[in-house]
């Protein structure tokens, strides 16, 4: 199975990627992996690497794809994969689906979850972290027995930059504008399946599921 999971940031791509490596024995392939494996091999791209890493500066879509062509032309290239945050923009989607139609790995379903930008905010924006033990508080889904401090060890929570709201309300912002036209790529050529990200972490597994079992 050959898959890739669209979705807003907050959306439970991540999550939903490693339930589904554990159901059908897929490689987890997300961006920030292929990011930080290619930086420890120190190859080529290191100097073009450094800001995307140490500063978290969008990498371009000619880096990323270099890097998934890296990955997919190493002796140990997925057969079967779920891509969580690649390719996030048409030129990146173009360039991997031709790619992979050379190697015959083409995806064959293309799973977009969706929830509200509301919804996003709230997710994130709630969230407060342990900064000493690293444990994530939310302030709504899980909050602390006292508000601002960790239970573990009473150390005062913070928020971290990325889950600010103008920070997030922008990410969401660069996601439609990237999105759109991907999307309607895939779903002019029937690979796209939305699904919503509401509710239950297990239900929105099901739903996958029996969407990707249904088709093949
Ligand atoms: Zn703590």
């Amino acid at each position: 199975m050959r898959l890739v999971l669209v979705g807003p940031p907050g959306s439970g791509k991540g999550t939903q990627a490693k339930m589904l490596v554990r159901r059908f024995g897929l490689r987890h392939i997300g961006t920030g992996d292929i990011l930080r494996d290619a930086f420890r091999r120190g190859n080529s791209t290191d100097k073009r690497l450094e800001p995307v890493i140490r500063d978290g500066v969008m990498a371009s879509d000619d880096l990323v794809n270099e890097l998934v062509g890296e990955l997919f032309a190493s002796i140990d290239r997925p057969d079967a994969y779920v891509l969580d945050g690649y390719p996030r923009t048409l030129a990146q989607a173009v360039w991997f689906d031709r790619r992979m139609s050379e190697l015959g790995r083409e995806p064959q379903a293309v799973v977009q979850l969706c929830v509200e930008d509301e919804e996003v905010v709230r997710r994130l924006s709630g969230r407060h972290v342990c900064p000493a033990c690293g444990h994530v508080y939310h302030a709504d889904d899980c909050p602390p027995k006292v508000t601002g401090f960790c239970d573990h060890d009473g150390e005062m929570l913070i928020q971290r930059p990325d889950d600010r709201e103008e920070v997030i309300r922008s990410r969401l912002r660069l996601y439609h504008t990237n999105t759109e036209s991907l999307v309607a790529r895939y779903r002019a050529n029937g690979l796209l399946k939305v699904i919503p990200s509401v509710g239950e972490i297990e239900g929105i597994h099901a739903m996958i599921v029996t969407h990707l079992t249904g088709r093949s």
